[in-house]
């Protein structure tokens, strides 16, 4: 049975229609992230899973039963958001317990519950303290157990990491995988930021414009985008892309580049791509598909423009045509902008794009 299901779900605001009728079906303790870029209605989704917003038109679910008419409280949903909202004047230890009192628990329960999500979330030492006494990363952690203690069907995050450091929110991150791992629920996490899309979710939906645009493991928006959308929104440098047209017959058939590059077509796809011969495509190339050539066979030989050491990797930027394209390498040095650099290019990972729709081809 499904955690939570959505069915043809659409929101107007007035006239503006800015969901237009999404499905969706998330499973009992899965991880779901929803990534998209700002204002294709993550919020506006989680709002109405939530109960906060009403939905125009569909049907919203969670363990099998219609919710369009709950109240937000009689959900079993707890949503942790970007600001922590915690009350000032209470100690950590009530701003977790506050919801459980009025909900009549019995002392010694909330008592328990609250130390339990304190020990996950390590924070213990802080009971007493109120929020002002703490850090950005220790109230978000503190916004995080006021939702553990209700032990809700359901956890819904808005971005919730998007007001820390850098730092911190790695670290925040690897603690909600661990809080999921530790705590078997349903999460939907919202964000802008395809690393934590990648990094925390079993399953991605990339949302663009109010319509979702793919839904897969990170593995397979990442791998398999179906289309420039996606790829191009999965994966830091971002993919590649360069206009080219398939040429050559059956036995040869080849990528024709700008600056007379040609690509051979692997063996494998030739006759699934044979049939868009003569049109104009796009060519995607993560960075990491190219290599320092040594006795591959399609090799280019660009001028550096730029290059940028990362300690781990270097990062080349150099121009294929008119279109700038980085690659990233081992790390390498010696090299200067202006000097060639001779690379591989591993087409058995290309991904080619119709240029006019942007769909996988
Ligand atoms: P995201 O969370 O992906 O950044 P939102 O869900 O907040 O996007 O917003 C989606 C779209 O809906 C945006 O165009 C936004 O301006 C609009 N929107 C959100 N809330 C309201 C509202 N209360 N009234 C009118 N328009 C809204
Ligand atoms: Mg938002």
């Amino acid at each position: 049975m499904a955690g939570v299901s959505l069915r043809g779900v659409v929101k107007r605001f007035g006239t503006n229609e800015v969901v237009h009728g999404v499905d969706l079906d998330i499973s009992h303790n899965e991880f779901v992230v929803l990534v998209g870029p700002s204002g294709c209605g993550k919020s506006t989704i989680l709002r109405m899973i939530a109960g906060l917003e009403d939905i125009t038109a569909g049907e919203i679910s969670t363990d099998g039963r219609v919710v369009n008419e709950l109240a937000p409280k009689d959900r079993d949903i707890a949503m942790v958001f970007q600001d922590y909202a915690l009350y000032p004047h209470l100690s950590v230890y009530r701003n977790m317990s506050f919801g459980l009192e009025m909900q009549k628990v019995p002392a010694a329960e909330i008592r328990e519950r609250v130390e339990a999500a304190a020990k996950i979330l390590n924070i213990m030492d802080l009971l007493e303290r109120k929020p002002k006494q703490l850090s950005g990363g220790q109230r978000q952690r503190v916004a995080m157990g006021r939702a553990i203690v209700r032990r809700p069907k359901v956890f819904l995050f808005d971005e919730p990491l998007s007001n820390l450091d850098a730092k911190l929110r790695t670290q925040m991150r690897t603690e909600i995988k661990k809080l999921h791992q530790t705590v078997a629920t349903t999460i939907v996490y919202v964000t802008h930021d395809q690393v934590e899309a990648m990094t925390l979710a079993e399953r991605i939906v990339v949302l663009r414009d109010g319509i979702i645009e793919q839904i897969g493991s990170p593995d397979e928006v990442y791998n398999h985008p179906n289309s420039m959308f996606v790829a191009g929104f999965i994966g830091a440098p971002t993919m590649n892309f360069v206009p080219c047209r398939l040429t050559g017959d059956d036995g040869n058939l080849a990528l024709s580049l700008p600056d007379d590059i040609v690509l051979p077509v692997p063996e494998d796809r030739r006759h699934h791509y044979a049939q868009y011969r003569d049109r104009d495509v796009v060519l995607g190339l993560r960075p990491e598909f190219f290599s320092l050539a040594e006795d591959e066979n399609s090799v280019i030989s660009p001028r550096i423009n730029v290059i940028e050491p990362l300690g781990s990797d270097t990062l080349f930027f150099f121009e294929i045509g008119s279109t700038e394209v980085v690659a990233r390498t081992p790390p390498l040095t010696g090299l200067n902008p202006g000097d060639a650099l001779p690379l591989a290019i591993n087409t058995a990972k290309m991904h080619l794009f119709d240029a006019e729709t942007e769909k996988v081809l």
